[in-house]
């Protein structure tokens, strides 16, 4: 566990000394790659200065910004334990990600391989590139040294003169690093290869470190536009969260036909990874999409963050019920930021959205969950991977979608309520000021104030002066599953919710996989639609549809639009060595699309346009 009392203390011993603030022994790494080809790093770690009795060395099982286990253990091999001096010390390994040494008189030191192919935001990246460090994914720590400090030196591969990018603290070696304690360290993220260096200032400095395979100019271009995206969510919150890195904050880019698409916020860095280059055109606007999410980030989680996962624990599964906020809101910010910078048009957002509305209004998972009840099940749909079959299609909806559409009617409510005096923009401001803001002397890596749902109760009474409306916002949206009445929000800045194909047939989504002459139903049915309450779900196969057999997914929509609404449809289908007809009600098609009511040529109203603009221009004074 990283105790907060010991920050605290520590926080009070680093203003009362002038001198040396370190009081005891660093715990010290040394990160080398003698062979990138074959994708492992040698991990040697010190640590001093232990207490009596014995140590526990631990990997870490999770780490910041993911919420299932991962379980870095699994990539470690080779382990040696010793007193630092050569003489070994033996062992146990009570869990499988932890080793308990009683035998020390003071020190221990262990030395292992690690090995990472994947470079995303959450594992271990070793090759001739680069090595792209996520430190949980690589680093042992001991229980009990939490609040030590710490000094990370990395040794690059020998012929190569890679440099290093990290939000850990520069030291007088320029491959040498420092943090004031363990939460920090597994904070910082490190990249180390040839990437190039873009920098800009905005108060404070802002470096770039974009490791590609693309030209000057794109990578030019690139910071010119994430420089936009600072600037507008700047605008956002009034103020830059105080970065506690000499260097400001660092963006961590690996844009790369072998990265993973990810990103991962951190407190003064983000990593962003993607396999698509910059000089495609949809690859550089998802890569910007992706920085404008993990920058807001840096309020909105990393600072302004719940209590359930204050501090994190590195040794078990991290569950919150506040995930619509903490990634939702941050999602319905990526497309404001994007529009309001000029980087997407405002189709694109419209589009966006649509899917979102459709998503979580016409999902059968609101029958049984609310959004903190899917903010609960992070753990286990976060990157976990499992073999059995699961039933998400009917009981889950990403609390990203649906915090991204109850972002946006709290938006949209706040400004129709107030004639758009008063805006999301307000309740993240004041969020900022109550739970993020803190003094420079607090501890890095730690956050003093998190929130309670209580607290964003509070705090959005306050913001929109009526506790009823924000009592029955939390009732109705967040611990409720109704969704709000968007139709009427959105008509009021000119944009039409509407379905997407009116009057026409529809069984609901039925994915087929055909293959030698037999069409399979591939994925779960989705509850409710025609094609559920006739009883067909996945692994059926389609004998017939309508007295005729089905070749192709195009065939069977061919069939089904050749129907009225409410025409009865017989369909044979082969389960389990059976055959068992059905008959199948075709309905109305329920998909939803959101489209600006200018797009066909009509001339927004006065009040549409002022109400539009209100919402969706820049927030950057010229
Ligand atoms: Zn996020």
């Amino acid at each position: 566990m990283l105790a907060v009392v010991k920050r605290t203390l520590l926080a009070v011993f680093l203003i009362c000394a002038a001198g040396p603030v370190y009081a005891q022994a660093p715990v010290t790494y040394r990160l080398s790659i003698p062979e990138p080809q074959h994708h492992w790093m040698q991990v040697e770690a010190l640590f001093p200065g232990l207490p009596a009795g014995p140590a526990h060395v631990l990997m870490s099982r999770s780490s910041p910004g993911r919420y299932s286990l991962h379980e870095f253990a699994k990539n470690v091999y080779e382990l040696q334990i010793d007193d630092g001096a050569g003489r070994v010390l033996a062992a146990e390994q009570p869990e499988t990600s932890q080793w308990d040494v009683p035998g020390h008189s003071g020190v221990v030191r262990v030395r292992y391989k690690v090995f990472g192919d994947t470079t995303d935001g959450t594992y271990l990246g070793i090759d001739t590139s680069h090595a792209h460090i996520n430190i949980p994914a690589a680093l042992m720590w001991v229980r009990g040294l939490e609040e030590r400090p710490v000094r990370v030196t990395f040794e690059p591969p020998a012929g190569t003169s890679w440099k290093v990018a990290t939000q850990l603290h520069s030291t007088d070696d320029p491959l040498t690093f420092s943090a004031a304690n363990l939460s920090y360290l597994i904070d910082s993220p490190s990249e180390l290869s040839n990437f190039v260096l873009r920098t800009f200032n905005v108060g404070q400095p802002f470096r770039i470190a974009l490791h590609h395979d693309g030209s000057a100019r794109d990578a030019d271009r690139f910071a010119a536009d994430v420089e936009r995206i600072v600037k507008e969510e700047l605008a956002v919150f009034g103020e830059l969260p105080p970065y506690e890195n000499a260097n400001g904050f660092t963006f961590i880019v690996d844009l790369l036909p072998y990265a993973s698409w990810d990103g991962m916020e951190h407190r003064n860095s983000t990593v962003v990874t993607s396999p698509g280059p910059l000089r495609v055109a949809d690859q550089r606007i998802s890569a910007l999409g992706t920085v404008a999410h993990e920058f807001f980030h840096s309020w909105n989680a990393e600072r302004v963050r719940p209590k359930s996962l204050e501090p994190y624990d590195l040794d078990r599964e991290n569950m919150t019920s506040d995930l619509w906020l903490a990634e939702g809101f941050t999602n319905y910010y990526e497309s404001l930021t994007m529009l309001r910078s000029g980087l997407v048009t405002t189709a694109d957002f419209a589009a966006t959205l649509g899917v979102v509305l459709d998503t979580v209004i016409n999902s059968p998972a609101r029958r049984y969950r609310s959004v903190q009840d899917m903010s609960r099940l992070a753990p286990l749909v976060d990157g976990a991977v499992w073999t059995d079959r699961t039933n998400w299609d009917n009981s889950f909806i990403s609390y990203y979608t649906w915090g991204s559409a109850i972002g946006l009617a709290l938006d949209l409510s706040l400004r129709s309520r107030s004639d758009d005096k008063v805006t999301l923009d307000d309740f993240m401001r004041a969020l900022w000021r109550r739970h993020g803001r803190q003094s420079p002397s607090a501890a890095e890596g730690s956050v003093a104030h998190p929130y309670t749902l209580q607290d964003l109760k509070d705090c959005l009474a306050e913001v929109s002066a009526d506790r009823a409306f924000a009592d029955q916002f939390f009732a109705r949206y967040i611990e409720g599953r109704d969704v709000a009445d968007y139709q009427p929000l959105l008509a009021r800045a000119g944009f039409v919710l509407r379905k997407r194909n009116e009057g026409r047939g529809w069984i609901g989504p039925v994915p087929l996989h055909v293959a030698r002459g037999q069409t399979i139903v591939a994925e779960s049915t989705f509850e409710g639609t025609p094609a559920y309450v006739a009883g067909i779900d996945r692994d059926d196969e389609i004998l017939s549809f309508d007295g005729e057999s089905i070749g192709s997914a195009e065939r069977l929509d061919e069939i089904v639009r050749r129907h009225k609404v409410g025409d009865k449809v017989r369909a044979v289908v082969r389960r389990r060595g059976f055959s068992e007809p059905l008959t199948i009600t075709i309905e109305e098609d329920p998909g939803l699309e959101l489209v600006p009511a200018d797009n066909g040529g009509r001339v927004l109203s006065p009040s549409e346009r002022a109400a539009r603009d209100a919402w969706l221009s820049t927030k950057v004074a010229p």
